[in-house]
């Protein structure tokens, strides 16, 4: 077996191996090729933290040895000396896997301290100050991240030293108290492992490798893995970089900031980012004290400003992607110490896109390509109703970090943020600052409100990279955890009152604040037009009524995949009819109430064939088992219990009983679709000559009318000629009563596994086929679609028995194979057969992919969901093509 390289220092490693030096190594190596002011290092590769797990969580035997020889190495690039009492040699242990996992991971500093090398520092620096503050920095980071102490013991010393000192901040702390926080710190961790704080750098070092990787797997890391589906061909364990310290808190010639090159939040071109004078990256990163904006640091450092600034735009060039940067200036001495592609919001990402391909930076194709498209969702975020915001409270106001607005109920505890969004409880989590180990607490809520932090805190990157809304820096907001409330500007709110957040003007309102649809920006278009060019797969809506067929026009659908009539006998002023048709106790009758009915039917068609005029409008008729339009049975008992003595119960009796009757074990499966348009044809007949009618209206009108008829839950071909013969009579009977010739499409949903394996049999009557991937998966896995999701489906993820849910994205072993049979059997006989999806996965990305690659003609999507299913189906097509060509 080859022997692996263990470590790589950055001037030799080969930095577009992402993989085996995750992100950060790679950035740093490759920042070091550019000339560019990097502090020496090295990096362990992710084969050495895939190989501790293999040997049940112990390092390689020889890794220590081969990180003293590059320590070595270091020691001659610098001049400094490991373990020394003059000239101290210190490092930082930092993670960093193939994909960027902002603040998942454990990162340890100032490393190599201990009671000798601190006078040394202290020494060498000539502040004594800032040496025992980096100690005890130190001494926390590692009790935290190596022993697992809790975070607030070392608070709990640091406020009582303050107090006692009688100083607010930190910085003010002078060295008898650092000196004394240094003893009580190393207590607090003899405590806690029952040994003594190791002093040995070498110890210290092996111990710090160890935990990055530990953290690895650590909750929080495996849960950001999860829900970004990070699997293990995206990034395979950490790489762990060491990097010698370089000081941003030496005085106030030394800084420490973070910048994107372009703006993250509105994707500006600009430098924009936060810097803290004196004082260490992890200050800014956690948000503990508001840093002050980029652009000041041309005042207080000129030329540390130019040399940011001409970074910015070497690195922008050279990855050709905006860059996140962390930067440190030691006593005027500037030092890049990372650079990633920069986790933008939404709007950014198309705003860059558009302007990168202007600047000829990149082309369209990588325009495209680079945006996520799911997260274009957060495009189509609701903002604050401007119109109706008068009568609403404003309540404070905190830095815009992530845009869109989101009500809910004030929540200050990431326990129970996690349990209320779990039962569906509206959100809005409000926090101090938030720390990684909070995420699962952003997942389950709305918003993320916090009264410390900067535009690049750990709450505004995360929401960001979420598309949830944020707003950060709140410093008016005065929050009491052990009362659950918060104060500002002389309004108290209680844990469980609603608050609006609007993350793009960092407004917080009192109440819940109407919202209205997302407007699509100039740029945003741009990119959709641009999608819609270099797509090939046709994106039709899902839509039942005319306003979301106008929006889903807007949008960029062409066309309906699925309009699913049963949701139109839902509307108040049809569903007593609809009830009354299921009472009648004769087919006169039926037919008398079923005439109404379809006039109803009739002008809802026209109304959205109309939105839709030019594309074809797909509708489906009756699909769900009668019973569901009836009472429910337990509610109709419960009246007639609760009225026992007074009125007469006659009618709800009689409803009772035929709700009984339709009443079935197991009606997902049951008594639904065409089987109802067999047993009840005049319900059928209702609705295709509605659908006629509908068009021969437009048609006089001179309006290009496209409707074409679906049937749903087929299985066999004699169950769709069954009702294609009821068709053909409408339509005859139609043409002779109007006297127009009209050309409506017949075709059938694949949604039982028998109508996908009898696809050669139905293409004979079907004009085209569409899948309905929901009752498609339920039937291949045999798993209820209502049910599966809210009861193991979350387990099975857990237990990694499944990556996603099926419902959400599809089973492309399974379901897909089903698919692909369907297609090719259709195909084989009528060549160019129009075939669909219209199941929820339509709005998906990666199956969009999977549609895209098993050539379906177009995906049914929701209105939402319409410009992300663009631009993934133009990035299956690019991606498809790069990789025939390469
Ligand atoms: C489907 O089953 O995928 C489908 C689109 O139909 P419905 O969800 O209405 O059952
Ligand atoms: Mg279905």
């Amino acid at each position: 077996m080859k022997k692996l390289k263990p470590i790589y220092a950055f001037e030799e490693a080969d930095s577009k191996n992402r993989m085996l030096l995750g992100g950060k190594g790679a950035g740093l190596s490759e920042m070091t090729r550019l000339k560019l002011p990097v502090p020496s290092g090295f990096t362990i590769t992710t084969e050495v933290c895939n190989q501790y797990y293999e040997n049940g969580k112990k390092l390689p035997k020889n890794l220590i040895v081969e990180v003293r020889k590059n320590i070595t190495k270091i020691e001659g690039k610098t001049g400094k000396k490991w373990n020394s009492s003059t000239n101290p040699l210190l490092v930082s242990v930092r993670s960093g896997a193939a994909i960027s996992m902002p603040g998942m991971m454990d990162t340890i500093l100032n490393l190599g301290l201990n009671d000798q090398t601190v006078l040394g520092l202290s020494k060498k620096t000539n502040n004594p100050r800032f040496a025992w503050d980096s100690y005890r920095r130190f001494i926390q980071l590692f009790g935290k991240v190596v022993f697992g102490v809790n975070d607030e013991k070392f608070d709990h010393v640091l406020n009582i030293a303050k107090k006692k000192q009688g100083v607010k901040d930190d910085s003010k702390l002078d060295v008898n108290s650092l000196k004394q926080i240094v003893n009580q710190y190393k207590k607090i961790c003899n405590d806690h492992t029952k040994r003594k704080f190791p002093v040995n750098p070498n110890e210290q070092i092996e111990l710090a490798v160890e935990a990055v990787f530990r953290s690895w797997m650590g909750e929080r890391a495996i849960v950001y893995r999860e829900k970004n589906n990070i699997t293990k061909d995206i990034a395979n364990g950490t790489a762990v970089n060491i990097v010698t310290m370089v000081f941003g808190n030496m005085g106030n010639d030394s800084a420490t900031g973070v910048v994107f090159t372009r703006n993250g939040h509105n994707g500006k071109k600009e430098i924009e980012g936060e810097y803290l004078l004196n004082a260490q990256g992890e200050d800014v990163v956690a948000g503990v004290r508001t840093g002050k904006d980029v652009s000041k640091l041309k005042n207080d450092m000129p030329k540390s400003y130019n040399e940011l600034s001409n970074a910015c735009s070497k690195l922008e060039k050279h990855f050709r992607e905006p860059q996140d940067i962390e930067f440190t200036i030691e006593q005027g001495k500037f030092y890049l110490l990372q650079t990633r592609t920069a986790k933008m919001s939404a709007g950014a990402l198309v705003r860059t896109s558009v302007e990168m391909v202007k600047e000829k930076l990149i082309d369209k194709n990588r325009a495209l390509t680079r945006i996520p498209a799911q997260q274009l969702e957060a495009l189509l975020h609701r903002t604050i109703n401007q119109n109706k915001i008068k009568g609403f409270e404003k309540f404070v106001k905190g830095i815009a970090a992530s845009p869109g607005a989101a009500s809910g109920i004030a929540v200050f505890d990431v326990k129970r943020a996690i349990v209320m969004g779990e039962n569906n409880k509206k959100v809005v989590l409000i926090r101090k600052e938030t720390k990684p180990e909070d995420v699962p607490a952003f997942f389950s809520s709305e918003g993320i409100l916090t009264s410390q932090g900067g535009k690049s805190s750990h709450a505004a990157i995360v929401s960001r990279g979420m598309g949830k809304p944020c707003i950060v820096g709140c410093s008016d907001l005065k929050i009491d955890y052990d009362n659950n409330k918060c104060i500002a500007n002389g309004i108290t709110v209680l844990e469980g009152e609603p608050i609006t957040i609007d993350g793009s003007t960092g407004l917080v309102y009192i109440g819940e604040v109407p919202t209205v649809e997302p407007q699509v920006t100039k740029d945003f278009q741009t990119i959709l037009s641009w999608a819609q060019n270099a797509k090939r797969l046709g994106i039709r809506a899902n839509a039942d009524t005319p306003d979301s067929a106008k929006l889903a026009r807007k949008f960029g659908a062409q066309g309906i995949g699925l309009c699913r009539t049963e949701r139109m006998f839902n509307a108040t002023d049809r569903i007593g009819l609809f009830v009354d048709m299921i009472m009648a106790t004769n087919l006169k009758q039926r037919n008398n109430i079923l005439k109404k009915l379809g006039q109803l039917q009739k002008s809802d068609f026209v109304q959205i064939l109309k939105a839709m005029e030019g594309y074809k409008v797909t509708i489906r008729l009756l699909d769900p088992p009668l019973h569901e339009f009836l009472p429910n049975p337990e509610d109709l008992m419960d009246k007639i219990y609760k009225n026992k003595k007074g009125e007469n119960l006659t009618e709800t009796k009689k409803v009772l009983e035929r709700a009984k009757e339709l009443a079935e074990i197991n009606p997902m499966m049951g008594h639904r679709g065409v089987r109802v348009g067999i047993t009840y044809p005049e319900i059928y007949r209702m609705q295709i000559t509605a659908v006629f009618e509908a068009a021969i209206e437009l048609a006089k009108k001179k309006v290009n009318a496209k409707p074409q008829i679906m049937i749903p839950q087929v299985g066999s071909i004699a169950e769709l000629n069954h009702i294609k013969d009821i068709y053909s009579e409408v339509k005859s009977e139609i043409q002779k009563k109007y006297k127009i010739k009209l050309n409506i499409n017949f075709g059938t949903m694949l949604e039982v596994v028998r109508a996908c394996l009898t696809s050669d049999e139905l293409v004979k009557t079907a004009e085209f086929f569409s899948f309905g991937t929901n009752d498609l998966t339920q039937a291949v896995f045999s798993f209820s679609r209502e049910d599966a999701e809210g009861k193991f489906l979350p387990e099975y993820m857990e237990k990694e028995l499944l990556e996603t849910s099926p419902f959400q994205s599809i089973d492309v072993n399974g379901v897909g194979s089903l698919m692909k049979i369907g297609i090719k059997q259709g195909r084989a006989i009528k060549k160019d057969l129009e075939i669909g999806i219209c199941g929820e996965h339509g709005g998906d990305p990666n199956s969009i992919k999977f549609c895209h690659s098993a050539n379906v003609s177009y995906v049914s999507a929701s209105p939402h969901r319409i410009p992300i299913a663009i631009v993934a189906a133009a990035q299956a097509k690019i991606l498809e093509h790069q990789k025939k060509s390469s």
